[in-house]
């Protein structure tokens, strides 16, 4: 287990990819963090199918942010 103060979460904005969107998710993994992306992308924007380029785009706008 990771000691306090130093867990690494995944970040990423929305906005990164759908300007102006002010959806902002994070996740303790990659995955879970694309899941909820992935999610959030058919519900909000109507997107049914991640194509290479969006997903490309996505997890260039990951951020790893450390608490
Ligand atoms: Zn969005």
């Amino acid at each position: 287990m990771p000691a306090p103060g130093t867990t690494t979460d995944k970040y990423i904005a929305c906005a990164a990819v759908v300007p102006d969107c002010p959806f902002e998710a994070t996740a303790q993994t990659e995955e879970e963090l694309l899941k909820m992306v992935i999610a959030h992308a058919e519900h909000t924007h109507g997107i049914t199918e991640v194509t290479p380029e969006l997903a490309a785009k996505v997890k260039a706008a990951i951020q790893n942010r450390t608490q």
